[in-house]
């Protein structure tokens, strides 16, 4: 059943010195994309986490997730149509004490315990904004002007990798918006910019770009086409592996009336509301920030250890 992944404990990036790095900063698990984390890192992530706090905007609710999430919640929020093959599932030995020692007799005696799992109604949450449609929704019609989240979750998708900015879990922290078509385009217009003030304050390089998700299968070469057509997705790219294939650290999304048809979101105007958000990857942006300014954060330069209060 381990088929899919490799189990080497040690990093195989292409460079060299992205190899140095990860070692400088990770644990392998023997699972690609799944790592133990040393404390400089985590470090920087917990000054990140400050540093995208204090650009928060007055007025947001702020909303921590777990892990995992409804899985109900997901199937409703179109997931399974957009990227099944990245959902992560949670399942558990069910049954009676009897069927419980019958898988463990399996794997005791060399067999495949995991024929006896059964499928819980949880999933591993995929992105940090999912679950925050359906309570702003029992809430009732938006107030003008919408509603502002602050929402953050270690998130899962099942895209194993050896390279040094994909995981397969990983920290999420997003800033979102619920409210009409007007409020959801100027809250993203706005943070498009705000974001490239953080970016410059980290000392990163970077581009802004338009791009599309890479919704699974025929029909989601479709609906990728259509995302770009419409401008609906940006990200901020920064050179971590290289120049040539820069590395989503934010991404800006319009969702239009997505999640609002699917939750019976309504604006003041009572219109179906439109959402929107933007995505921090945190442990991306840490491993840009090592990438660019080496892996001791008290050689980096002032400005930035200033910006994050190293
Ligand atoms: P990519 O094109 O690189 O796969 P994405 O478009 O799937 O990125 P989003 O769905 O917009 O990414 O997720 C928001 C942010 O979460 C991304 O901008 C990125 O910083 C981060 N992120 C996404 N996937 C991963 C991953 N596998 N490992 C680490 N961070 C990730
Ligand atoms: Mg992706």
């Amino acid at each position: 059943m381990n088929a899919p992944f490799r189990t080497e404990a040690s990093f195989q990036e292409v460079d060299d010195r992205l190899t140095s790095l990860m070692d400088a900063l990770f644990h392998p698990t023997g699972v690609p994309g799944v790592y133990g984390r040393k404390g400089v890192y985590e470090g920087v992530v917990e000054r990140l986490a400050a540093f995208i706090s204090e650009a928060r905007e007055d007025g947001t609710e702020v909303l921590r997730f777990p892990p995992v999430m409804s899985r109900r919640t997901l199937e409703r929020s179109g997931y399974l149509k957009s990227f099944p093959n990245l959902l992560g599932c949670m399942c558990a030995l069910g049954g009676s004490d009897d069927d419980i020692r019958a898988a463990v007799d399996t794997f005791e005696s060399g067999g495949d315990w995991t024929e006896a799992l059964e499928a819980g109604d949880l999933v591993l949450t995929p992105a940090a904004c999912y679950p925050v449609y359906p309570i702003a929704a029992r809430r009732g019609p938006l107030p003008a002007g919408g509603l502002r989240f602050d929402v953050a979750s270690d998130c899962f998708r099942r895209e194993p990798s050896h390279h040094a900015d994909r995981f397969q879990s990983f920290r999420m922290r997003e800033y979102v918006c619920i409210g009409s078509a007007a409020d959801v385009s100027a809250f993203r217009d706005r943070w498009m910019e705000r974001a490239k003030g953080l970016a410059d304050r980290l000392g990163l390089s970077y581009t802004v770009d338009q791009a599309n998700d890479p919704f699974f299968g025929k029909v989601g070469v479709m609906m990728a086409v259509m995302q770009k057509r419409d401008a609906l997705k940006f990200e901020l790219l920064v050179p971590v592996r290289s120049a040539e294939k820069p590395t989503a650290c934010m991404s800006f999304n319009n969702h239009k009336e997505h999640f609002g048809e699917v939750w019976g979101l309504r604006d003041a105007e009572g219109e179906v509301a439109h959402t929107g958000c933007v995505a921090f990857g945190m442990d991306r942006l840490a491993v840009a920030l090592f990438a660019t300014h080496g892996v001791d954060p008290a050689a980096w330069p002032a400005a930035v250890r200033d910006a994050l209060r190293l």
